[in-house]
């Protein structure tokens, strides 16, 4: 298992041993300290550090970062030098010397004499690059090694994307000692998250927010309380949210939570897949081209939901529900590593739908929208013998999008004829009324009558101003939310094979959405 390392860095020692402190309460695995922040650093604050974390039974990691690898002061060679030998002798658990110093001889036969009066500290060799991945990672890691076989080897590089962290899971599969491989940024935290599944020696994570000492890395407590961080290991199967941006989905909120309630071993990450369709192919071929890895399933979001269609139709087995709708939500891995691919807003429209109205067969229906959504209402609506006529600001798609379906199209203006043409379903599937545009409507109350099912896809708000309208019109009504969570229900058995359960899902969506 990977260890949970919190980096303490402080400008003045008061202020150091107030956040050693700090960082004692979140139970790390093992402190760092980062004595390069020290403005006046000296052996007595030194030992002053070191005796703070001795008193709280915490390993220690001590390191006086080189400004040429993210130090933050200019302190000489010699300064450097001497804190990490005098770090030795008063007891660090690990010290941190980059593979840059330790080459010339004079630093490195000063460490080594240190550590020999010291064989309980081990040596931390660590390389860093702020701009992109390293050029040839695997040489770079064998030299290291060759300079010192019992060190501990870190590789720290920026992932410029998804894709650059591949490099670092294979790294760590033909490891030879113990290795960290930290990919940084936005597009890393998987790396950092997921370190234990990868068998990476540590990895760092901030004691809070505003404690972040690299970009990417997420809090304690956020590792552990979201990501389930001290229950991961290398036979832990890996899902995960395939987004362009992901920071916002409820998706890891909800997937974890129910592993952790279930005591199901499986990890969900926030997967930001940049790069439009060439981002996203490259990213499932290097899943795919590494079965080790166990990656079994992905949700599947804004803008890669087209991308994912034409991914498993090439690759995999398309489910004949998505065919007409072009686009899929959900990709399940299967043990042979065959993919298989799904769009659960089909169901997910359709299930409340049919709760409330009854049979559609037969029945009018307006679907208001031609986008993504639109696409699986539609679908469903035809499938059931629904008459579907869409209605779209742009003529032009609902067009394309009624010829894909064998049914009618109109302009939006003409959506005031409904009460005149017995339409008993309404669907909306525009952003139209979504917040903070909550006081809109796709349509005037004066236009919905007792005798419709009104639907709005929109759940943010709960209950949007079409909701409002159509209930006070004595209509039925279905909300977004209701969608949202039965996709969600379909996409979370498809992806794991495990029953979800409901109220669970719901109450962390509600969490998660602040609804
Ligand atoms: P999309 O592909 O971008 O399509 C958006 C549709 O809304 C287009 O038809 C667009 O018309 C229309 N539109 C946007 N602004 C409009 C305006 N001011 N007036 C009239 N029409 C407007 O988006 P999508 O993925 O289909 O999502 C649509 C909505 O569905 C989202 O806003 C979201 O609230 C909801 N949704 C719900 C769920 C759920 O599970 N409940 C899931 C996903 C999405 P043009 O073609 O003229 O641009």
């Amino acid at each position: 298992m990977s260890h949970l390392v919190i980096p303490v860095s402080e400008k003045k020692e008061d202020k150091f041993i107030e956040s050693i402190k700090a960082a004692a309460l979140k139970k790390p695995d093992m402190v760092e300290l980062r004595t390069d922040c020290l403005h006046n650093l000296n052996y007595d604050s030194l030992e002053k550090l070191i005796n703070c974390v001795k008193s709280l039974s915490i390993p220690m990691i001590v390191t006086c970062r080189d400004p040429k690898e993210g130090g933050m002061h200019d302190h000489s060679q010699l300064v450097r030098l001497e804190i990490l030998c005098e770090a030795i002798r008063l007891g660090a658990d690990y010290i941190d010397c980059e593979f840059l110093n330790y080459q010339n001889a004079g630093v490195r036969e000063a460490i080594d004499k240190a550590l020999e009066g010291n064989p309980f500290c081990r040596l931390i060799l660590s390389v860093h690059n702020f701009e992109e991945p390293f050029c040839e990672p695997a040489s770079l890691y064998e030299n290291m090694r060759h300079c010192n076989k019992y060190a501990i080897i870190k590789m720290a590089y920026m992932a410029r994307d998804i894709n650059d962290c591949f490099s670092a899971f294979d790294l760590l599969r033909e490891k030879k000692g113990d290795l960290a491989v930290i990919c940084m940024g936005a597009a890393g935290e998987i790396s950092r998250i997921a370190a234990s599944k990868f068998g990476s020696f540590f990895t760092f994570a901030a004691c809070d927010g505003d404690k972040v000492s690299a970009p990417g890395q997420l809090t304690a407590d956020c590792m552990r309380e979201v990501y389930r961080f001290d229950k991961i290991s290398l036979d832990t199967p890996l899902y995960g949210i395939i987004a362009e941006p992901v920071g916002h989905s409820a998706s890891p909120a909800v997937y974890n939570a129910s592993f952790e309630k279930t005591g199901y071993d499986g990890l969900y990450l926030p997967l930001l897949v940049e790069g439009g369709k060439e981002g996203f192919d490259e990213f499932m071929d290097n899943v795919m081209e590494r079965p080790g890895l166990g990656f079994r399933g992905f949700s599947v979001t804004i803008p890669h939901k087209n991308n994912a269609f034409e991914y498993v139709r090439k690759n995999g087995r398309l489910d004949e529900k998505a065919e007409p709708i072009g686009a899929i939500n959900t990709i399940s891995i299967a043990d042979n590593s065959m993919i298989s691919g799904f769009n659960t807003d089909y169901n997910g429209a359709l299930k409340p739908l049919l709760r409330a109205a009854g049979s559609v067969d037969g029945k009018k229906a307006a679907v208001i929208g031609a986008g993504g959504v639109s696409k699986a209402v539609v679908a469903g609506l035809c499938d059931q013998g629904a008459v579907v006529t869409i209605f779209n600001r742009t003529l032009s798609k609902a067009e394309e999008l009624a010829r894909i379906f064998g049914c009618g199209f109109d302009d939006l203006k003409n959506l005031s004829r409904l009460p005149d043409e017995n339409y008993s379903i309404v669907v909306n599937c525009t952003s139209v009324g979504m917040s903070p545009n909550v006081g809109e409507s796709p349509l005037r109350e004066e236009w919905i009558s007792e005798d419709m099912t009104v639907f709005d896809t929109v759940y943010n708000p709960l209950e949007t101003k079409l909701l409002t309208d159509a209930k006070r019109a004595a209509a039925k009504t279905v909300s977004g939310f209701e969608m949202f969570v039965e996709q969600a229900l379909e996409q979370y058995q498809k992806i794991t094979s495990l029953e979800p359960d409901r109220v669970l899902i719901e109450k962390v969506l509600r969490e998660k959405l602040k609804i």
